[in-house]
């Protein structure tokens, strides 16, 4: 068993994660984001505290955090942008340090996008692949490598950062400094402000989202479908990327913008066979990711599984 914590900027969750990869206890709280460095890490104390209840938490062999980024696995530290008040914060020691996590179990920090791409090569769309790239399309835009089997964190846990690869060298600017970068033509912040520009509005009483947008493209409002197509080509231009460098076989795309299914997987996959044109490109598939809400955690337990940055094992 494997005691598994994610964290994100709206909730930290945690779960015991058994050696096929099942959920077996979880537990969750809201992210305090606003509050102060040692408030948040109360929290984190106190999921621990929930999942140190469940009968099995006697058998937990190793600990995995998966964090959303930046994170330093080489320090154990994160400084996720949406939690403010932790910069450089020590997160592997802080959770370490609680009293009923076992001597010898030293937890292994994961980005949040690196262990989606973990547990969906561990047991979801990119199982027994060698080469994948998963992304995660949501409010922002994120991913992580599989490469000769193993995982691919890079030195600092941050591989994979495909939302902020460049698409578009004139391309408008990015909260990371950079311009024309995917997450800001992809991500479900940007699908609703591209439909919204376009002249779309929501149904009456709803916010405007990407969900929403979904619906109305699904009903064949033509700005909602170009809002979709332009995400998707942004997307297929970055797997095509991957593709090209590094002989990527498969392509999961999750995330909750995926849940628009064919509205964002029929023109990524036309606009793929426009980018990815190299011979040995195209047999790249794409899949929506297997794994839902849970991936992150199921992630979590392959990095304490499998010791990342070494091998995690199928
Ligand atoms: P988070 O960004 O907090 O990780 P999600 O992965 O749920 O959360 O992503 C939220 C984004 O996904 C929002 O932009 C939302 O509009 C979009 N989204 C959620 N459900 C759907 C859906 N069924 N179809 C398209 N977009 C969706
Ligand atoms: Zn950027």
């Amino acid at each position: 068993m494997y005691a598994a914590l994610d964290i994100g900027g709206t909730k930290i969750a945690g779960a015991l994660v058994d050696d096929a990869g099942v959920l077996r206890g979880r537990a969750e709280l809201p992210t305090p984001a606003r509050e102060s460095a040692s408030r948040l890490a109360d929290t984190v104390d106190a999921v621990i505290n929930a999942l140190a209840l469940h009968p099995a938490w006697g058998t937990v062999r190793g600990m995995g955090i998966a964090s959303a980024g930046p994170v330093d696995t080489a320090n154990g530290t994160v400084s996720p942008v949406n939690i403010p008040a932790w910069r450089a914060f020590e997160l592997v020691e802080s959770v370490r340090a609680h009293p009923m996590l076992f001597d010898g179990i030293e937890p292994v920090l994961i980005g949040d996008a690196v262990a989606v791409a973990a547990a969906e090569h561990w047991r979801g769309a990119a199982r027994g692949a060698a080469n994948a790239l998963c992304m995660v399309v949501s409010t922002g835009v994120g991913g992580g490598y599989v490469l000769n089997g193993r995982l691919h964190p890079g030195p600092s846990g941050n591989a994979g950062h495909i939302g902020h690869v460049s698409v578009d060298l004139d391309g408008p600017p990015c909260a990371c400094g950079s311009r024309g970068c995917v997450e800001g033509y992809a991500s479900g912040t940007a699908i609703a402000r591209h439909a919204l520009r376009a002249g779309w509005t929501p149904p009456p009483g709803r916010e405007p989202s990407a969900a929403v947008v979904a619906e109305s493209a699904r009903a064949g409002d033509t700005r909602a479908l170009a809002a979709y197509d332009r995400s998707a080509r942004a997307l297929a231009a970055a797997i095509a990327g991957s593709a090209t460098l590094l002989e990527i076989e498969v392509a999961v795309v999750g995330g909750g913008v995926a849940r628009a299914g064919e509205v964002l997987f029929t023109p990524l996959r036309r606009h793929l066979r426009g980018f990815a044109v190299l011979d040995f490109t195209r047999r790249l598939t794409v899949r929506p990711a297997a794994l839902a809400q849970d991936a992150g955690l199921v992630g979590a337990a392959a990095a304490a599984r499998g010791h990342v940055p070494q091998e995690v094992t199928a």
